[in-house]
């Protein structure tokens, strides 16, 4: 399993320690947080270095500034909504530089226990960069650093891999709990192990497919990307969802999942519509079935049943890509049932993706999954295979 040092092996007592956490949070357009599960994700660390006489000094990025300081994005309505959940005052630096002469001085003002906000790193041209100047001015306020933001672990920016050069470094709760439990998943699961993958299309899951079949005992497919391997099976699919460049990639994996032994499961029904729109005459058709003029907008009962069987076989399960159009109540039947299905299993579950996150969490199903990852692009990114580079910039125990 990975090495990496993580906030307990670091020490804490009266030091400064700059946390890099993910307060990416939805807002609506008067600047409320719509969903503050991203700051509530961060309370165990800073709770922790408050527990133990550190000071805490917290950064994030929010939105796409895009270098420029935008009042939109500032992070104040964070640091509100954080001293609430915590309890206790949130100093927040607001200035666009985001480091500099304010940030210095709430630092050095700092008593073990008490906790600072910076400014949105977004607002610094050198953030997404990875400007050594800037990672060394954020590192120079602190005498430690944690990476607790699995979110942007995939992205290698100065607030998360840049300033990790500068200091000792640990990796914080959350990010230990999501690499502890998808990184069992990954080398060492428990089986029979599945991965469940839908989505839109094809192309975005290519790297996601091709590692979890050298891995998975069963591979269930569905959303927009099953009518391609339906077509490379010789189906004709209507007006569905089509990658036509990617049939003969869904021709060589189904070839590949054959000569591994992976069983790979197509939907045998589907629910088909006029028009890409809910209110729309509809119907659940077989997959030899599929009407010129319409098209597959999910899975079918008789799919969703023979899926949500096959799911509670399994010990490990990965779920990344919804299975219809869960956006509509008319399609979201299918992304309900296997959610249902997964929430049923008593095996290890987990979710991984932003829209497949919000589909359970729709459905009421979040807290009976064992893990929900907080990183949509981070965690496709992890079944990919690939070394993150915001945990990889850790120093190892
Ligand atoms: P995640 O964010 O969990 O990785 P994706 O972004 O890959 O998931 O896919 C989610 C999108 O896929 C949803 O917006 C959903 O509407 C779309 N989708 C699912 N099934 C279909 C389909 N049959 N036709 C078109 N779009 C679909
Ligand atoms: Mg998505």
């Amino acid at each position: 399993m990975l090495n990496k040092k993580t906030i307990e092996d670091i020490k804490i007592d009266g030091k400064k320690v700059l946390v890099r956490c993910d307060f990416n949070v939805p807002m609506d357009d008067a600047g409320n947080i719509t969903d503050d599960r991203r700051i509530q994700s961060a309370l165990p660390t800073i709770e922790y270095i408050i527990k133990n006489n550190g000071k805490v000094i917290l950064m994030s990025h929010l939105g796409r500034p895009k270098g420029e300081a935008k009042k939109e994005f500032s992070l104040e309505p964070v640091a509100k909504r954080l001293a609430n959940l915590l309890n206790r005052e949130v100093i927040f630096v607001d200035n666009d530089n985001v480091t500099g002469e304010d940030a210095n001085k709430a630092v050095d003002d700092m008593e073990k226990g008490e906790v600072v906000l910076l400014q949105n790193t977004r607002f610094r041209k050198g953030e997404k960069k990875n400007a050594k100047e800037f990672a060394k001015e954020l590192a120079e306020l602190a005498d430690v650093f944690v990476n607790d933001a699995f979110g942007t672990a995939h992205r290698a920016h100065a607030s998360n891999v840049g300033v990790a050069e500068f200091l000792p470094s640990a990796i914080g709760y959350l990010i230990k709990k999501e690499i502890d439990v998808m990184g069992k998943a990954m080398s060492n699961p428990e089986r029979p192990f599945m991965a469940i993958l839908g989505g839109a299309k094809v192309s975005d899951k290519i790297d996601v497919i091709e590692n979890l079949i050298e891995k998975v005992d069963t591979l269930l497919i569905g959303g927009g990307m099953m009518f391609t391997f339906l077509k490379a099976k010789g189906y004709e699919i209507g007006n569905s969802l089509i990658e036509d460049d990617k049939v003969n990639l869904a021709k060589e994996l189904i070839d590949k999942a054959n000569k591994k032994g992976v069983e790979l499961l197509l939907p045998t029904d589907v629910v088909v519509a006029k028009e890409f729109k809910n209110d729309t005459e509809y119907k659940t058709v077989s997959i030899d079935n599929i009407p010129k003029d319409m098209m597959g907008l999910d899975i079918g009962k008789k799919t969703s049943d023979a899926f949500g069987d096959e799911i509670l076989k399994g010990k490990t399960i990965i779920w990344n890509g919804p299975m219809g159009v869960f956006e509509m109540e008319n399609f979201a039947k299918g992304t309900e049932s296997v959610a249902k299905s997964m929430a049923k299993s008593e095996g290890t579950t987990i979710i991984g993706g932003g829209d497949s996150a919000s589909a359970v969490d729709k459905v009421g199903l979040s807290d009976k999954m064992t893990h929900i990852s907080t990183g949509g692009g981070a965690s496709l990114e992890f079944f990919e295979g690939k070394v993150l580079p915001g945990i990889d910039a850790i120093d190892n125990k």
